[in-house]
């Protein structure tokens, strides 16, 4: 008799042919590359192995540089501008930050809000996020870029508010 399950094609994978091993029903697929993979029937069935070793991994790493696209490769220094500003905000034990209580707008909770924030404002690689007036917090109105040089100037006068001459 012959399988039910033989000819049919599931994603990337047709079904060759199936055997009972460890008292699993396994099958012998077909890979639209033309590379044979082994498997449990029930996962192919229900995609959650769509393709043979060599296309899964091909995939899985142009997702991943999809993701990285994403985000933007060019904003990876402002990933990391968000990372740490919510770091500093969350971190209680800051001596500055908990005792200011300086917050971030709820906007910018999301990486996606902050991006879209920034590069409508002047966000470049390389320069870094600045708060108008230190005693607030990190919100659209308080904040601006700065080149490093510029902020460590800054942090030098003891943040005093900000003035050019
Ligand atoms: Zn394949």
């Amino acid at each position: 008799m012959i399988d039910k399950y033989i000819g049919n094609k599931y994603n990337e994978l047709t079904i060759i042919s199936t055997f009972m091993k460890n008292g699993k029903k396994r099958c012998t697929m077909l890979c639209n590359c033309g590379e044979q993979r082994e498997a449990i029937v029930g996962n192919v069935v229900n995609g959650s192995i769509k393709s043979c070793k060599s296309c899964t991994a091909i995939r899985v790493s142009k997702q991943n540089s999809i993701k990285a696209t994403k985000h933007g490769l060019s904003s990876s220094g402002l990933y990391q501008s968000w990372k740490c500003m919510k770091s500093r905000c969350k971190d209680t034990t800051h001596p500055y930050y908990s005792k200011l209580n300086i917050t971030y707008c709820s906007s910018w909770e999301s990486f996606e809000g902050f991006k879209n924030w920034a590069e409508l404002n002047g966000w470049q690689e390389g320069l870094t996020i600045d708060r108008i007036n230190s005693k607030l917090g990190y919100n659209p109105s308080n904040c601006q870029w700065l080149t490093r040089k510029e902020n460590s100037a800054r942090a030098n006068t003891g943040r005093i508010p900000w003035n050019k001459s």
